[in-house]
């Protein structure tokens, strides 16, 4: 298997009737920055900046955040990396803050949260990116976003850092991609305001699954209970994917079920064309790619979501079976 998904790392992931899909890297550390390559991936759609910070003792201060970011552009080698801020709070505990102790951590004060109600901290980590990403181009994602106008605040926030960088001679990206990740229910129902407001948009799927099951997903006896593939979360998943074609903004999903195969079936089936994952799953996932007709992929899921059918997992593993995937 290995080498058989070794011998794929050069061939584009292509439907069997022409989609191209994009897949991306899920990454955290300087470490998994060789998977890009070994796997074949066209970019990392998720780095998960937090680890940095959860390995370091005291809060790095601008210049140590610059180097770190500059070496995994580095290490990216011309592909693009999607640099998420600081989701930290709640459980992400960082010792060297102070963080309250709170009842609901998923749902307290953590990530962008934090970052607009203590601004030193998401300006600072936003000026070291802009440094890192000196002359290149630059691509920023928001995590926990509740509301659009929140990115508003995000991009006054970016925005003031790069002209403070102008005026002090320094030398700003090429360009800044400010992206929201769609992790909180409330946003699907706000979808023109967002997409009028970000340059691309990428799915957290393991929260907006917590959120939308109310299913915390770090317990076990309520986090398998509900399945992905199931009527309402893939008609949310529809309705984003809708949204982002009449604005034509960018849409990735970054969470855990881009990354098995029959789930990232039906992503594609809804519209997907560009999915981020775990490193070792873009092998099986290219596999699949490799063997599926899009189009009678599409049509089954949509037949399914209008019957509403209960048991699409059950009819997407046949389906995968029937055409020899
Ligand atoms: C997600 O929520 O799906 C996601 C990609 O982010 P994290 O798992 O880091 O919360
Ligand atoms: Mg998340």
């Amino acid at each position: 298997r290995q080498r058989q998904y070794r011998a794929l790392r050069d061939v584009p992931a292509v439907t069997t009737d022409g989609v191209k899909v994009d897949l991306q890297i899920n990454a955290g550390l300087l470490v998994d920055m060789p998977h890009l390559k070994d796997a074949g991936a066209d970019g990392v759609g998720l780095f998960r900046t937090e680890l940095l910070f959860m390995l370091s003792n005291t809060l790095p201060k601008v210049e140590r955040q610059a180097d770190s970011y500059r070496a995994i552009v580095a290490r990216a080698d011309g592909r693009p990396v999607v640099f998420r801020t600081l989701d930290i709070g709640g459980d992400k505990v960082l010792h060297y803050l102070r963080q309250p102790k709170e009842e609901n951590p998923a749902m307290g004060w953590r990530a962008v949260r934090m970052g607009l109600d203590r601004p030193a901290l998401l300006r600072t980590q936003v000026r070291a990116l802009l440094r890192a990403a000196a002359g290149q181009e630059l691509r920023v994602m928001i995590p926990m976003v509740s509301m659009a106008t929140e990115m508003d605040e995000v991009r006054a926030l970016v925005d003031k850092e790069r002209k403070i960088m102008r005026a002090r001679g320094q030398e700003p990206p090429k360009k800044v991609r400010l992206g929201a990740m769609i992790e909180v229910p409330c946003l699907l129902f706000e979808l023109d305001a967002l997409m009028e407001k970000v340059d691309f948009v990428s799915v957290g799927s393991n929260d907006l699954l917590q959120f939308m099951y109310a299913a915390d997903r770090t317990n076990a006896r309520v986090g398998s209970r509900y399945d992905s593939l199931s009527p309402s979360p893939l008609r949310a998943l529809k309705t984003l994917v809708k949204a982002a074609e009449k604005h034509k903004v960018p849409l990735t999903l970054c969470g855990e079920m881009a990354g098995r195969p029959v789930e990232a079936l039906a992503l594609i089936a809804l519209g997907f064309r560009s999915l981020s994952m775990a490193p070792a799953s873009i092998g099986p996932v290219k596999t699949m790619i490799l063997a599926l007709n899009a189009r009678r992929a599409a049509k089954l899921v949509d037949d399914l979501l209008k019957k509403g059918t209960t048991d699409i997992r059950e009819r997407l593993d046949s389906f995968a079976k029937s055409e020899g995937i």
